[in-house]
């Protein structure tokens, strides 16, 4: 999102980190208690507002359990551990996301963000950055917060870059929070600019493009499955609302993309902020879903993103 810590919209630049032979990712797996790996297509390096109040947790209600940034980061990182989640696309203020890249140089795949603070970066330097290996995806780019939508002319030199050099772009959708127009930090917001329909001239104008759309569309349900059908290139990742939202709403959204047969584009991502424990919230609401297999989870959580970031064939 992007307004401090609660929107997650900001434009990320994901540096793209070395990536790890899929045979050392799996052999890696069986070290941590047996549990299967995950990737998690959307964290964020974000920092604290040193000397503020914690910011509570919107669906605990309590202060977050890391007290200064570097907690936070130590904190993830212990977490990503925990839960065996091998490979995460980190976002946030580049110098953050570099800290973070030191202290965990095999798992974090480095993305560029851009949201009401962090303005699309410089396209020269941008194309450096990716060349040399040190940017990975585009994104989360929440353009939202901005005022832009994701069809506005001014990214058109990005998407080419992106397609050129092949790497994903991660952009957010959907929605904010409640009153984000009113908050001084994003008078230019608009709910408007997060339906996934308005991706689609992009995808006209960019064919070769690696795309996902975050947070699921959601609630735009009918416009997310109109995408994903006429456009097979594109996934979605499911973070955030599978742990902000009640659970039973976002079961009910997330078995009619099921439903509809897009099993094999879904993407685990926590959207962790400055919670650490979001983390775990975001896979207990993947691996609470009764309606999905085995089989189906281990897709969302590790396969359908080994096969988007192409990581199996590199
Ligand atoms: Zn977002």
């Amino acid at each position: 999102m992007g307004k401090a810590f609660f929107n997650c919209a900001g434009l990320a630049l994901l540096l793209y980190v070395p990536v790890m032979p899929l045979s050392q990712v799996l052999s890696q797996a069986g070290v941590d208690g047996g549990r299967p790996p995950i990737i998690d297509m959307h964290l964020h390096a974000f920092r604290l507002d040193d000397g503020k109040p914690l910011p509570l947790n919107p669906v605990t209600g309590r202060p977050s359990a890391a007290r200064t940034s570097a907690e936070v980061r130590d904190s993830s990182l212990a977490v990503l551990e925990r839960y065996n989640i091998v490979k995460a696309v980190v976002s946030g203020p580049p110098e953050t996301v570099d800290q973070w890249r030191e202290a965990a140089p095999d798992r974090i795949i480095v993305g560029v963000h851009v949201d009401e603070a962090n303005p699309l970066p410089d396209l020269a330097r941008l194309r450096v950055e990716i060349q040399a290996g040190r940017v990975h995806v585009l994104g989360e780019l929440a353009l939202q917060y901005r005022g832009m939508a994701p069809n506005d002319p001014r990214l058109e030199p990005y998407y080419a870059l992106a397609e050129e050099l092949d790497i994903p772009i991660a952009i957010h959708t959907g929605i904010g929070p409640p009153g984000t127009p009113y908050d001084p930090c994003c008078p230019d917001f608009r709910v408007t600019f997060g339906n996934p329909i308005l991706v689609e001239e992009v995808l006209i104008h960019h064919p070769r493009l690696r795309i996902y759309l975050m947070h699921g569309g959601a609630p735009y349900l009918q416009e997310t499955e109109a995408v994903l059908s006429v456009y097979p290139q594109v996934y979605v990742d499911l973070a955030t609302i599978n742990w902000i939202l009640p659970r039973e709403e976002f079961h009910g959204y997330l078995r009619e993309l099921m439903r509809a047969g897009f099993g094999k584009r879904l993407l685990f991502g926590s959207d962790q902020m400055v919670w650490p424990e979001a983390i775990g919230m975001a896979v207990e609401g993947i691996e609470s879903a009764t309606f999905l297999t085995e089989e189906e989870k281990r897709d969302i959580f590790y396969n359908n993103a080994v096969r988007f970031l192409k990581l199996d064939g590199k």
